[in-house]
């Protein structure tokens, strides 16, 4: 791959030049330009304050190498709390685009129903993004329903509402323009018009000239403006046509510039850029443009949360993605990391201060409503990622909290957690038993070792189910459930016209002797259904409590259907997820010890009191 600078030799350079340079004609969106009548966000802040100091100091031209910002003395080169390099081109907040309900939903398997999104959006506003993406209005049913009844159903505290779309079709005037007609039926204030920003896809997927491509642009954003429409410019494949073809890319974000677009989002459409680039690309545009820019990335090369801080650190101030990095193939860039990488550690103003705490709750929230298990790896949200195993290193954590984590987890909203295991020793009990807020004396801890132990060697794993250990670790202090007590359950499979599973569960609530039957689509869903219409009645706050996963593994298959059964469930309330284990010879035996221990757990902690 070649570092050099773009080819400059296109006569469609020079009019590309003009934007940035000095005492320029055009008029441009801050300093001089018409006013929006919005209040500015605090990402726009620290763009219009970064030219102030960038009109004096940047050299527009890109015939020569771009000087390093470090070399430059200026006010703005303060080391900034949280990392010890200067870093001149930091802007001091960004504002924060979220696009899962627009990108994110392209990703495979995942599809909202129009109260999905909307209960997305009041996610993410409480979170407390800049923007939203709504979705397409026109492009689908869903999406225009959403949007029609966004404005009634949707109080946002904070958040804009964006809608998506493209530019006027090649041929066709913007009046005329279908696309762009929904764009202004959708009743935002803001839209992000998609455009083509690459000779490639401008030849031959559009099949249209390059100069009818910029004036696409020109139209549409013109358009929208006189519409009274923010207008963001999301620039397609702009990195990818920015190598092969610079100076076409640049009279694309010129053309937007001069319509009046507010932002200039520069799009790594198929993820294949890596960060040095970024930084090189993104420099390249800062310099010659008045307007905001902003960044967002695929994933493809597992780059996009470093090329979205790469974008930022350069100047960017706008950088789109999606909480959990949702989207097709490897996903968006992640929020649930751009987001605390830039405020924890680059001290770059993002969603509120005050609301960073959400963070994993609202990341687990959005997962149990997209209907996708959270990923327990996933940085800083994740449920592994503070998480720490027996031996030497939870001795070192219990000394030191900062040995081994690279922030305090409670900043995100996450926590500490100690992994126990048969390996466990009694200091990591010790430490896992005060963190779930118990008094083990030194007979039950004895006795919670040894019951580990056997246990574990019987095909439990409690490493992996941390609602069955809090159980056995309060059962170990003389602790018993008293939410219902058991007296039997019985199962049937029948094979009539369809197969119906059929469960029965016969247990006392309140002194009350109960029988409830419920049918479902595997013994497991039966039994849970039986379960929660025989005590449901008693515990309201079951209704909150949901099983996400459900995962069976046979464990010395060697002996076939002899062979013991483990059952892990996955549960949620939507702050918390935990997870319970059953194990058995027989499966419906190892289901009902797992959902039994996932109930009482979601009980437990829904019932302050009780435990
Ligand atoms: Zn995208």
């Amino acid at each position: 791959m070649s570092s050099d600078g773009p080819t400059l030799n296109d006569d469609s350079f020079a009019s590309a030049k003009t934007g940035g340079t000095h005492g320029h004609g055009h008029t441009h969106r801050h300093g001089g330009g018409p006013a929006h009548s919005h209040p500015l966000t605090a990402g726009q802040e620290a763009h219009v304050r970064g030219r102030r100091w960038a009109e004096h100091d940047r050299d527009p031209d890109l015939l020569h190498e771009h000087d390093h910002p470090h070399e430059h003395d200026d006010a703005h080169e303060e080391v900034r709390g949280g990392h010890d390099f200067a870093l001149p081109t930091l802007p001091d907040a960004v504002d924060v685009f979220d696009t899962t309900l627009r990108d994110g939903s392209q990703q495979e398997g995942l599809s909202l129903t129009v109260d999905d999104k909307l209960r997305v959006a009041e996610q993410l506003d409480h979170l407390g993004v800049t923007f939203i993406e709504g979705g397409w209005p026109g492009a689908n049913p869903k999406d225009a329903e959403f949007f029609a009844r966004a404005p009634k159903e949707l109080d946002l505290s904070r958040a804009t509402l964006v809608a998506f779309g493209s530019t006027r079709r090649a041929g066709v005037r913007a009046e005329d323009d279908e696309t762009l007609r929904h764009l202004v039926e959708a009743q935002t204030e803001a839209v992000c018009i998609v455009a083509k920003s690459s000779e490639m896809h401008v030849v031959d997927a559009l099949r249209t000239t390059l100069d009818e491509a910029v004036a696409m642009v020109a139209d549409s954003v013109a358009f929208l403006r006189a519409n009274d429409l923010r207008v963001f410019l999301d620039a397609e494949h702009f990195f990818d046509g920015f190598r092969a073809n610079a100076a076409f890319t640049l009279r694309i974000l010129q053309a937007a510039e001069e319509a009046g677009a507010e932002t200039l989002v520069l799009c790594d459409t198929n993820g294949g850029t890596l960060p040095y680039d970024v930084e090189r690309i993104v420099t390249t545009v800062l310099d010659r443009f008045e307007t905001q820019v902003g960044v967002h990335f695929h994933n493809d090369s597992g780059c996009a949360v470093a090329n979205s801080l790469a974008g930022v650190s350069v100047g960017a101030t706008h950088v789109q993605g999606c909480v959990n990095g949702y989207g097709e193939r490897a996903g968006n860039a992640d929020l649930a990391a751009v987001v605390p990488d830039l405020s924890l550690k680059l001290k770059v103003t993002t969603i509120p201060a005050d609301r960073l705490a959400l963070l994993t709750p609202v990341a687990h929230h959005i997962s149990e409503l997209v209907n996708i298990a959270p990923n327990p790896q996933q940085p800083f949200v994740g449920a592994s990622v503070f998480a720490h195993k027996a031996g030497l290193h939870t001795s070192a954590i219990a000394r030191r909290s900062d040995a081994y984590e690279h922030i305090s987890p409670g900043l995100v909203g996450n926590g500490t957690r100690f992994v126990v295991s048969e390996m466990a020793g009694r200091s990591t009990l010790a430490m896992k038993a005060e963190e779930l807020g118990l008094d083990l004396d030194s007979a039950a801890m004895t006795s919670v070792l040894d019951s580990l132990k056997r246990l574990e060697y019987e095909g439990y794993h409690f490493e992996v189910a941390d609602g069955s250990l809090e159980l056995l670790l309060r059962d170990s202090t003389g602790w018993r459930q008293s939410f219902f007590e058991l007296e039997s359950y019985r199962v049937i499979a029948d094979q009539g016209e369809d197969l119906s599973t059929e469960a029965t569960v016969k247990l006392t609530v309140d002194g009350e002797r109960v029988v409830a039957t419920a049918e479902g689509n595997g013994p497991v869903n039966a039994l849970d259904g039986a379960l929660r219409a025989a005590i449901g009645g008693s515990y309201p706050a079951l209704e909150g409590v949901h099983l996400v996963d459900y995962r069976v593994r046979v464990l010395d298959s060697a002996k076939g259907t002899g062979s013991v059964t483990r059952v892990l469930i996955d549960s949620t309330d939507g702050d918390r997820t935990w997870t319970t284990i059953g194990v058995s010879e027989n499966i419906i035996a190892a289901s009902w010890q797992a959902l039994s221990d996932s109930v009482v757990y979601g009980l437990l902690h829904a019932t302050p009191g009780r435990a």
